[in-house]
């Protein structure tokens, strides 16, 4: 299928050529001709599936469309909520790409940066506005946003939306729209909070579901080291000095813990940035930048910060910390391999983490290769657990060299 096949009119496809993009993604196929016919949606689709084209091009389609009706000034037809602020920024960074042969204007506006310009921008009037639950609230209840005349809302990541606790903000905005707006739901997953958001919020909605909820790349090759939490530092030391290579990303669950990691790293020398919730929005975006271009091949990120970011071909993704959520697994270990390259995620399992791991090999119906050659070991003489269930498959078992044998061959010292 072409993008011509899904009626959208000439300037966006100019837009979509100079993106570079040759064909429609499946979400993209599928989301496109259902939105175009004002359908609600709730849409299970991860980041790097092309998602935001998917409802950015028929949104901007519909805009289009409706902008011939003659109309005072510029008034928000479309509202996009997004639970980050780098998502928010994202996003609207593709509604300009594919919006530039259009007259239709899109602003973002998120919390923790001087609340100013963001006025101005909207004094100038706007078509699309992509918004976090937190500040669109903030600048609604000053009476600088008016939400009446949104035909469009989208709700993008509702997961994670939810697991930050922005529930009752979601439901707050949905009510401040117009009734007869058409509502758009994307998650990565679908537990049953979403399920029951999208029951309350939704008219009659169709369903897509892009990829299983846990599937896993079969090119990101998953490997597990048990060690002792006072040993990850070293272990990761020992991973970089002599085996990962590239382009890195390191989960941490908590912020101190990406502090504390990045003054390691640094100290021995290598270039780091890092990402989180406490960070001033400039210092993430400059941090962001630095990584993306290259100056920095380490980055490390809690969750939440990540999270929607799109960053291409990533090398490695460090589980440095497991999460307690095994969903955020298969949301990390995504961010590699993507576009039929190849990637490692490397998991460490603390005493304390084992049954995460547990969890974690259940979702992806995948038992992870166990590293029992490396210098740190959980507990030396006892053997590390490994789940027996049946309908776990090995799919990297066969073949593996230990790292000692790979390393004798490769003569790193
Ligand atoms: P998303 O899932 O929206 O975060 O998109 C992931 C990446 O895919 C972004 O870099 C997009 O620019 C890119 N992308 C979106 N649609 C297409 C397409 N049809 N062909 C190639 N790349 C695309």
């Amino acid at each position: 299928m072409s993008f011509k096949d899904l009626q959208l009119n000439k300037p966006l496809l100019r837009a979509i050529a100079e993106s570079g993009y040759d064909n429609p993604t499946l979400v993209q196929e599928k989301t496109i001709p259902l939105v175009l016919d004002k359908k609600d949606m709730i849409t299970s689709a991860q980041t790097g599936t092309g998602k935001t084209a998917a409802f950015a091009l028929p949104i901007l389609q519909l805009l289009f469309d409706y902008q011939d009706a003659p109309k005072k000034g510029k008034k928000i037809n479309a509202l996009v909520v997004s639970p980050t602020r780098e998502l928010a920024i994202q996003i609207e960074a593709n509604f300009k790409a594919y919006s530039k042969y259009t007259n239709l204007r899109s602003a973002v506006i998120y919390g923790g940066t001087s609340i100013e310009p963001q006025k101005d921008i909207l004094n100038k009037g706007i078509d699309i506005l992509i918004a976090t639950p937190g500040r669109l609230l903030d600048l609604h209840k000053q009476d600088l946003i008016n939400l009446d005349y949104v035909q469009i809302l989208v709700l993008d990541e509702a997961d994670l939306m939810l697991d930050l606790g922005f529930i009752d903000d979601v439901k707050k905005i949905e009510r401040l729209c117009p009734e007869n707006k058409q509502t758009l739901l994307f998650s990565a997953t679908i537990p049953y909070k979403v399920e029951q958001l999208a029951n309350t919020i939704l008219k009659d909605p169709k369903r897509i579901e892009v990829t299983p909820n846990a599937s896993t790349s079969k090119n990101v090759n998953q490997v597990l080291y048990y060690v002792p939490k006072r040993n990850k530092i070293e272990l990761c030391l020992h991973l970089l000095r002599n085996t990962i290579k590239g382009r890195i990303i390191i989960f941490r669950r908590t912020k101190f813990g990406v502090d504390k990691l990045e003054q390691t790293l640094a100290k021995n020398g290598y270039k780091v940035e890092t990402i989180h919730g406490d960070k001033t929005q400039n210092i993430r975006q400059d941090a962001l930048k630095k990584f993306k271009n290259g100056y920095v091949n380490i980055l490390i990120a809690t969750d939440v910060a990540a999270r929607g970011i799109d960053i291409d071909d990533l090398d490695s993704v460090i589980n440095f910390d497991l999460p307690n959520v095994p969903e955020t697994y298969v949301h990390r270990i995504g961010r590699t391999a993507r576009a039929g390259n190849k990637g490692v995620a490397y998991s460490f399992c603390g005493a304390d983490e084992k049954s995460y791991i547990k969890s974690i090999q259940q979702l992806i119906n995948l038992q992870l290769d166990v590293i029992e050659d490396h210098p740190y070991p959980l507990d030396p003489k006892a053997k590390p657990i490994i789940h027996k269930s049946k309908t776990l498959k090995s799919k990297h078992k066969k073949g593996r060299k230990s790292e000692a044998s790979k390393k004798r061959k490769k003569r790193w010292y």
